[in-house]
């Protein structure tokens, strides 16, 4: 693996198993099932042992275009993992971590389709996928999502209609004490919080962001990279069904955050390979600061 170019998903899928197969006491290998086309669909688990410690789930690939997520994801495993630097974390969060949650749409933007966003299903209609980042639960459907099936933003023929996403709420679910939950997402530099749904804002609306800041804080340090924090309706646009919202909403996941990460729209989704170093580096530095706030704030004193 290295951060030099984008990876297909058999390398990224093979650097999640050389990670198991060389810190065993550290990392090990979840299937949580298997995507529409029948691709298995793994999560790295990261523990120490012991029960009842606060957890943190990452994810990133839900928009198949967006590759610059899973690159990000895999720096972060390689920071927790193999830097060595950070076993004070370690000893205190499990983080559970799935780099590409949409391996159909994402083999398919290498193999046919650079742009192609959504997931691969079909329900009988001429244009195939489902926007996964709308067809979660909770209040699905109710804006910023369309019943067209040719949409980019379509939300599937019901809430949870595709696997890919119904696996990963499966292991959101699996886990008891999970205190953070961040997706990545690409681009526009934006660091949100629920909700999507609506421009309300959830009770504990500061507490999000007082976090949010001190991540966004951190990641601009790196490289003067700037970011803006709010909620998904105030900050980008209302968009039901996302898995964000439904962390928060149905899984009670507090600390739950999408992030978008570079650029501004210069080169969008084709983010030069020469920008996954940085973008990485500076990411990194943000959830180093989610990790150890949730470390701080939750692990056993
Ligand atoms: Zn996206």
């Amino acid at each position: 693996m290295d951060w030099t170019s984008y990876h297909t998903l058999d390398e990224i899928n093979g650097y999640l198993d050389y990670l198991a197969e060389t810190y065993p006491d550290l990392c090990s290998i979840v299937n949580i099932g298997s995507s529409y086309e029948g691709r298995t669909m793994n999560m790295l688990k990261i523990s120490t042992g012991g029960e009842g410690k606060p957890g943190i789930f990452i994810d990133g690939g839900i928009h198949a275009r967006e590759w610059i997520a899973p690159a990000t994801v895999t720096y972060a495993l390689n920071q927790l993992i193999e830097s060595g630097s950070y076993q004070d974390i370690l000893d205190a969060v499990d983080f559970y971590v799935i780099p590409s949650i949409n391996p159909d749409g994402y083999v398919y933007s290498w193999t046919n389709d650079r742009y192609w966003r959504k997931t691969r299903s079909n329900y009988g209609t001429i244009c195939y996928g489902c926007d996964p980042n709308r067809n979660w639960s909770f209040h699905w459907d109710e804006i910023g999502a369309s019943d067209n099936p040719c949409s980019e933003i379509y939300a599937g023929p019901s809430a949870f209609s595709e696997i890919e996403m119904v696996n990963v709420r499966d292991a959101i679910s699996a886990q008891t004490d999970l205190i953070s939950y961040l997706t990545f997402h690409a681009y526009s530099q934006l660091w949100m919080y629920p909700w999507g749904f609506t421009t309300d804002l959830p009770d504990d609306w500061e507490d999000l962001d007082d976090l949010a800041q001190n991540a966004v804080d951190a990641l601009t340090a790196v490289h003067g990279t700037n970011y803006d924090i709010g909620s998904s309706t105030n900050t980008i646009y209302a968009a039901a069904g996302g898995s964000d919202d439904w962390a928060k909403g149905e899984g009670g996941v507090k600390y739950s955050y999408t992030i978008e990460l570079r650029d501004t729209g210069y080169w969008g989704f084709d983010l030069p390979e020469s920008q996954i170093l940085p973008t990485a580096e500076e990411t990194w530095a943000g959830i180093e600061v989610v990790a150890r706030f949730v470390k701080d704030t939750y692990g056993k004193k």
